[in-house]
């Protein structure tokens, strides 16, 4: 069984629909197919809950259902529209309900926020299973809130991986299905989402539960680049990576993948292709586990911005021992994730990358848990540079 995941821009137009159908058609062994929501709809959503905050969103509301009936109106077939209709009715009361929740209470949860992105990937899975269901493919849909058991988090949600595998190998048969990625209950029957650009590890938790022969995931972009195109001329397109290189590449900024997407691949060795729905032909980016000599040793660049540096440093950081941890530790009881970490070798200072939003709580933290020390001179007060960012050279 394989695996393919399209992304937004790839089910948002009756052509690249059609190229999906026939790429599917294509397909020798039985598959899965996990959508996205269709183009910026996940944004829109996080605009609406986040407009009911301050006014109503009726508005906002019914463009977001105008966009969905054009879907509609344009893929599907006048007899299968009035239930796609009255579905997409449905989730539009719901968002609407959930807005003036909101706008009642001035507060948006985190679980409330979950429950109404989730509706991107609710509507777009059954609009294309319908749309591929009439082009005479057979193909059945599956709620993955059903199959997929993720917690922790509503809009970061861990996937129960023992669980969810339960689930999955117990549900598929040798069959063809569709499902909407991004999207899971927790064990409480809350809906969470796997964080934005969650799509892609749905398809690899998919992968690894069937222990798919191999995954695809179709974008609108011909795999990993050499350097983000839209920042760098010239950039390559990269044709072979290892796992852990597709990984750097991703986590530094790559956004044709979902980092977390690799994890669950590499363990069962999983190759994985990166493909252009447009331009289907072009070979893109390959992804495995025998990937490993290449002959670049250096495969990209890539970039993270809104980067803060925090720097502490003085003499009285020399030679002691747990003064690194006592930064580890203080950072992490913030719940702060340290991006990039340097130590001279002197020892006399320690630098910190971490999300510029992050930088101000940390230094905060920091002045307290030093305060003795700055005060009495052995370390400098500690300094925050701002609007910095990490370039990455990537090779295995
Ligand atoms: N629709 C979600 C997002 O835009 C998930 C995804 O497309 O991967 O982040
Ligand atoms: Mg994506």
């Amino acid at each position: 069984m394989v695996v393919l995941k399209f992304g937004g821009t790839s089910v948002s137009s009756k052509k690249s629909l059609e190229q999906i159908r026939s790429i599917l058609a294509a397909k020798k062994d039985n598959f899965i197919v996990v959508v996205s929501a269709f183009s910026n709809v996940t944004n829109k959503l996080e605009e609406i809950v986040q407009n009911a905050l301050i006014n109503d969103s009726i508005r906002i509301i019914e463009e977001f259902k105008g966009l969905h009936l054009t879907f509609i109106n344009e893929l599907i077939l006048i007899d299968h529209q009035p239930k796609l209709i009255e579905h997409l009715e449905l989730k539009c009361n719901e968002l609407e309900t959930i807005c003036k929740g909101v706008n009642i209470l001035k507060e948006l949860s985190e679980k409330t926020k979950a429950q109404a992105l989730s509706i991107g990937e609710q509507l777009s899975s059954l609009i294309v299973h319908q749309f591929l269901n009439q082009e005479k493919l057979d193909i059945e849909h599956i709620d993955s809130c059903e199959l997929i058991i993720a917690n922790n988090s509503h809009l970061k949600a861990e996937v129960d991986i023992e669980k969810t595998s339960k689930n999955i190998k117990n549900f598929i048969q040798k069959k063809n299905y569709i499902t909407g990625g991004f999207i899971a209950k927790n064990k409480l029957n809350e809906i969470v989402v796997l964080g934005r650009g969650g799509s892609d590890l749905t398809a690899s938790i998919y992968a690894n539960s069937i222990g798919a022969s191999s995954i695809e995931i179709w974008s609108d972009v011909n795999g990993i680049h050499s350097a983000n195109p839209k920042k760098v001329k010239n950039t390559l397109s990269i044709d072979k990576l290892s796992y852990e290189e597709a990984f750097e590449m991703a986590y530094f900024g790559a956004k044709v993948l979902y980092p977390p997407s690799i994890l669950p691949l590499i363990k069962k060795k999983i190759p994985l292709y990166l493909k252009n729905t447009f331009y289907p032909n072009h070979t893109g980016t390959f992804i495995s586990s025998s990937n490993h000599k290449t002959n670049h040793k250096i495969q990209g660049l890539s970039s993270l911005n809104d980067i803060a540096i925090i720097t502490i440093s003085g003499i009285g950081l020399s030679r002691k021992k747990g003064s690194a941890r006592k930064v580890f530790e203080t950072l992490e009881k913030e719940n702060v994730n340290v991006i990039l970490i340097t130590q001279s070798s002197s020892e006399q200072s320690i630098g910190i990358g971490l999300q510029s939003e992050d930088a101000k709580i940390s230094k905060k933290a920091l002045d307290k848990a030093f305060y003795k020390e700055i005060k009495n001179e052995k370390i400098q007060p500690i300094i925050i540079t701002d609007d910095q960012c990490i370039i990455a050279l990537i090779g295995d």
